[in-house]
């Protein structure tokens, strides 16, 4: 057991965690970090090549549908914080293949805040005044809101309106974590993040894909007529906003985080390949050519779009990423 202070991290080798990591380390030198992350097709340790070797770093191959495993975890560790990113978190996926993302985003977090929880309140005596200072952080997503029409943005008080089977399953562990802190008072946080951008994302997202169609020549597509919104924010605003919740964040609160640039899926593809004109010319001809409208996704969410403006008030947080130059970063990451 290490008795300097343990966060938990789940996902932590997936897009986002893989980025929060090293970043609270450096930021929090004397605290330690268990990874644990079930290394899915979403998963790369290769994420986390810079932190290997960090003694305050650990690593563990499991799964958070394993509820044994998780006791074992926190019996053997004196873990007094959760930041929990693990999650099913592609949306076609969730179409194809739902159950999967109940089995993890619902189940697995329940599994996780449970455990937590009971170990958290059993712990010795010593311990107990150290309960209300166990932090549960919930990573979730602005989709759990629903979708918009051309205006108006999502707060803290939108109400959950969910619609693919990804949010629904978001939406539902966020509504447990909830719960934990009304029924029993657990300090629990919430965050709903706009979609993110940067480095070590998987190949899958709209953005890695945007960028490595472009560059191998094939057709990039986009869904419907491209006109759907999406609000971007850079990986790393989004991960010194989290690293700012988890220490100064209110228990039992929820903050919108959003990047405030929002724009069309073909206005996005259309600046990226611009940004690519400039960085890698093609012989002849703009990548924007290579756009090409597909089949709509079933079901597709119209405009996300988030006010971050509690996360300013409250805690003097807004997004800095500069849009065109996060790209650059991130097109540099991939080619
Ligand atoms: P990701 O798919 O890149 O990574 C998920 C990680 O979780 C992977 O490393 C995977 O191996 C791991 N994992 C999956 N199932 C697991 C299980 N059963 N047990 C243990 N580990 C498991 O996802 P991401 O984009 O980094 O998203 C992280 C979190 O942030 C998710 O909860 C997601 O809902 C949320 N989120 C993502 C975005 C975004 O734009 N990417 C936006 C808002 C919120």
């Amino acid at each position: 057991s290490n008795l300097n202070k343990t966060i938990l991290i789940t996902g932590g080798a997936g897009f986002i965690g893989s980025n929060f990591i090293p970043y609270y380390l450096e930021q929090n030198p004397e605290q330690h970090i268990i990874n644990l992350d079930a290394l899915t097709y979403a998963g790369n340790l290769e994420n986390l090549s810079e932190v290997e070797a960090n003694p305050h770093y650990t690593f563990i191959k499991g799964d958070i549908r394993n509820r044994e495993l998780l006791e074992k975890i926190f019996q053997e560790n004196h873990i007094t914080g959760v930041i929990h990113f693990a999650a099913e978190s592609h949306v076609d996926n969730s179409i194809s293949n739902p159950g999967v993302f109940i089995e993890t985003n619902v189940n697995g977090t329940f599994n996780l805040l449970d455990v937590a929880f009971k170990t958290w309140m059993k712990a010795p005596f010593e311990y107990k005044e150290e309960f209300k200072n166990c932090r549960f952080h919930h990573i979730s997503t602005d989709e759990v809101y629903g979708s918009l029409g051309e205006t108006g943005y999502f707060t803290e008080e939108t109400p959950y309106a969910p619609n693919s089977p990804y949010s629904a399953s978001k939406a539902a562990s966020d509504m447990v974590v909830r719960s934990y802190h009304h029924t029993y008072g657990m300090n629990t946080v919430i965050t709903n993040c706009s979609n993110n951008y940067g480095p070590k994302q998987h190949k899958e997202k709209l953005i890695p894909t945007i960028i490595r169609k472009a560059v191998s020549g094939d057709d990039i597509p986009i869904y419907g007529n491209g006109k759907n919104v999406r609000d971007w924010l850079f990986v790393l605003d989004h991960v010194k906003a989290i690293s700012l919740v988890y220490a100064e964040g209110k228990a039992g609160e929820v903050y919108n985080i959003g990047g405030d640039t929002e724009m069309q899926n073909i206005e996005l593809a259309h600046r990226i390949c611009k940004l690519l004109d400039e960085l890698k010319p093609k012989d002849s001809g703009s990548y924007s050519e290579q756009i090409t409208f597909v089949k709509d996704r079933a079901g597709h969410d119209l405009r996300y779009a988030i006010d971050a403006g509690k996360m300013k008030s409250q805690l003097n947080w807004k997004a800095t990423a500069e849009f065109e130059e996060a790209m650059k970063i991130t097109i540099h990451s991939i080619t």
